[in-house]
Parts: C-alpha cells; sequence; structure tokens
C-alpha cells in the first residue's frame, strides 16, 4: 500500500524529543515551570502582555467567551468557514451563535458583510457581544475593519488565530491584539507549532487575564487579593470563587511548545516557501491559487485550491476521490459550520451565507507542512493535472 501524503503533519526534532524527556525527569510533570516558560516566550515573541496556557484552542475560546462575560440571552458571530469549536464555544455559555459570510477573496469573515449584518441587527436589537473573526489559512483578517466596527456598535473581538501563528497582519505579530479583547492559538499537531494537544490565550487586559486564570483551574485562587473575606491566613486556605474548569496545559506539553518556539520562523518561512512553489506549478492549471492580501503575511497553516469547475469536465467530488486515490490526502476545510446536522438542527438552512457555499463547493485543501518535499509537491501537483486532464 502507498502512504498517503498527510495534508498536514508535525516536525518533531531530537531537541524536542530531549525537552519533553527532560520535565519526565524532573520534579514536576503538571504545575511546574514549563508552562510560565512557555507563557512567556509566546508573549514576548507576540508583544501582548498576558498568555494563558490551556489544553487546547478549544477551551481557550470557552474561556476567553465566559471572560468576556458571554452567556445565556448574548450572541457571538464568526464565519461560516472555520473548524465548529469557533462556534461551539458560545453554545457551551449558553449563548446563541449566527455566521457572517466571507470575503470572496480571503474567505475570511467578510468586513462588508459584517457592517450590513450590524446595521440590521441594531435595528432589530440583537446586536453581537462578540465577534470572533478566524485568521483561515493563517491569513489574518481586516482587524482594523472589524476593530473600527467594534468601536460603533460596542462588541468585544476574540481572534480565533488557531492557524496563525507567526504570521503577521500589517508588519506586526498575530497575537499582540492590537485590534482585539483576547486571541487564541492551537497547538494541535497539524497546526503551525504543536504541544501534542494545547492552546493560548493571549491579552493585553489584566483582569481578563486573572479571569481566564481562574477558569482554567476550577476557578480557585490561592491569591490573597482576589479571595471573599473569610477567616484566612492559613498556609492550606484556597478559595474557590468561580466554576471553573480543569483546563490545564501539561509541563510535558509546555517544554514541548517551548523547544517549538525556537523553529516557528523557520516553519513559517518553510510554509511560504512551499506555497510560493505551488502557486508557480498552478499558474496553468484549472485551479484558483489562494489570493494574499498585502497587510498580511499569512501563517500558511493551509494551502487551499478551488476549482475552476466551469473549466473542468469533472465534478469537486470527483477530483478530490481521484486525488485520494492517488496517495495525496487532500482534505477540505471546511464545512460551513451550520450545515453541520447538529447546526441545521437549530435552524440553520442550506442557502444561508452564499459566498461561504460557493468557496465550500471548489475548495481542496493541498499537503502543507514543513517536512513536505519538493518531489511530494511536484507528485501532488502531477496528481492534480492527470485528474484535470484525463
Ligand atoms: C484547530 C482549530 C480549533 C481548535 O483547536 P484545538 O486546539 O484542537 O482545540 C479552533 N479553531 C480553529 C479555526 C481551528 O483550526
Amino acid at each position: 500500500m502507498t502512504v498517503m501524503i498527510p495534508y498536514g503533519r508535525q516536525d518533531i526534532s531530537e531537541a524536542d524529543i530531549q525537552a519533553v524527556v527532560d520535565v519526565l525527569r524532573s520534579d514536576f510533570l503538571t504545575q511546574g515551570p514549563a508552562v510560565p516558560a512557555f507563557e512567556k516566550v509566546i508573549a514576548t515573541y507576540c508583544g501582548v502582555e498576558h498568555a494563558v496556557a490551556v489544553n487546547s484552542a478549544t477551551s481557550a475560546l470557552h474561556i476567553a467567551c465566559l471572560a468576556l462575560g458571554v452567556g445565556a440571552g448574548d450572541v457571538v458571530w464568526t464565519s461560516p468557514i472555520t473548524f465548529v469549536a469557533s462556534a461551539n464555544c458560545a453554545l457551551y455559555c449558553g449563548a446563541t451563535v449566527d455566521f457572517v459570510d466571507i470575503d470572496p477573496r480571503t474567505y475570511n469573515l467578510g468586513v462588508e458583510r459584517l457592517a450590513e449584518k450590524l446595521a440590521q441587527a441594531e435595528k432589530s436589537g440583537c446586536l453581537p457581544k462578540v465577534v470572533m473573526p478566524v485568521h483561515l489559512c493563517g491569513q489574518p483578517c481586516d482587524m482594523a475593519g472589524i476593530h473600527a466596527l467594534s468601536q460603533r456598535y460596542g462588541f468585544k473581538i476574540i481572534e480565533d488565530a488557531s492557524h496563525a501563528i507567526g504570521g503577521k497582519y500589517r508588519g506586526e505579530p498575530i497575537g499582540n491584539c492590537r485590534y482585539s479583547d483576547i486571541t487564541v492559538f492551537s497547538f494541535h499537531p497539524v497546526k503551525i507549532i504543536t504541544t501534542g494537544e494545547g492552546g493560548m490565550a493571549l491579552t493585553n487586559d489584566a483582569q481578563l487575564a486573572r479571569r481566564m486564570k481562574l477558569l482554567r483551574s476550577h476557578g480557585i485562587t490561592s491569591d490573597a487579593a482576589d479571595m471573599i473575606p473569610q477567616a484566612q491566613g492559613e498556609l492550606w486556605f484556597y478559595q474557590q470563587i468561580a466554576l471553573g474548569f480543569n483546563y490545564r496545559m501539561t509541563d510535558i506539553h509546555a517544554a514541548l511548545g517551548l523547544s517549538q518556539m525556537q523553529r516557528l520562523d523557520e516553519f513559517v518561512a518553510k510554509r511560504h516557501a512551499i506555497a510560493k512553489r505551488y502557486d508557480q506549478m498552478l499558474a496553468d492549471l484549472s485551479a484558483m491559487t489562494p489570493w494574499q492580501h498585502p497587510d498580511s503575511y499569512s501563517a500558511f497553516h493551509l494551502y487551499v485550491i478551488r476549482l475552476k469547475l466551469a473549466e473542468i469536465g469533472k465534478t469537486h467530488r470527483e477530483v478530490f476521490e481521484a486525488l485520494r486515490a492517488a496517495g495525496i490526502g487532500v482534505n477540505l476545510h471546511y464545512i460551513p459550520v451550520y450545515r453541520q446536522p447538529y447546526y441545521e438542527r437549530l435552524g440553520f438552512q442550506a442557502g444561508y451565507c452564499p459566498e461561504a457555499e460557493r468557496y465550500y463547493a471548489e475548495a481542496i485543501s493541498f499537503p502543507m507542512y514543513p517536512g513536505l518535499t519538493e518531489d511530494q509537491q511536484s507528485e501532488v501537483v502531477a496528481a492534480l493535472n492527470f485528474v484535470l486532464t484525463h
């Protein structure tokens, strides 16, 4: 059996392995020094005040929503072209979710669509509490535009930057929260750097950081300043002051992340080189390559092509299946979230976001990860060329 070229995978070095082994030989597997060290390195890299490491980006999105006060009766808006976690986190809080259609060029949440939808929502008195732009494929959204609208309409912003650590917006690192309240990264193995499972929430707001730290560990504090005045002062004293979770990252995971951070820029540069080579090799085929906004330096988590179906005598599904049969582990990011059966049961219907559905009908994610060789890349393009011409 031929081995499938995957769409994404981790890059683990001997130094990464040694960093994990060192933790295993140390006194702390969790709640030790590696987690704050990892948080500090990321905060410094991004130029942000506070970083809160957790066990997944999904957990980070959940506590980010809670820290911003999202609850029953509130509405959170996000992009339909994202992983389900971007929407689910609002439902966890008892809020409802709605979707803003995408920009046809970047496939990110469209700022013009957002402006129209906000104007309507203002009239009907149902403005969102939080808008969650998602930096699809690692390309940042139009954050200045979204931020300007937040000033006008009074919503908070969580950037779902799960694809985007190492990328830049207008020359500054994604994660600096210049245009948002909180930014979230994912460290799942297919993402830019990995901790196995893991995530992080970044903010410049000390109160939000405190709240998220509380929520990641049961709502328990041992900081006297946070406590409700009671008989205290005993050395064993701690208080649960909120209903939190166990969303902690372990030191084993953090050590891997800390080690991976040393190669973050190298990983992103490699992804750019791969993207550039795909752009060149695909130029004459019936496929649109990913357009890049001049404000953005993408982290290139994904390389998504769109088939020009009018020029091809095959369907999207036929091309996808033929590539899989040829050993290319292509994927599709994403099925519009509201088309998932769970969301259809909440009342969403096909056709709700037409631009997102057009994208979904044509998109294919090509293999993209630092270890992808030029030979493998040529094999991927040759397979597409064969499918399109036979
Ligand atoms: C991967 C991903 C998540 C969830 O990340 P986990 O760390 O696996 O929980 C959320 N949003 C987007 C856009 C993602 O790609």
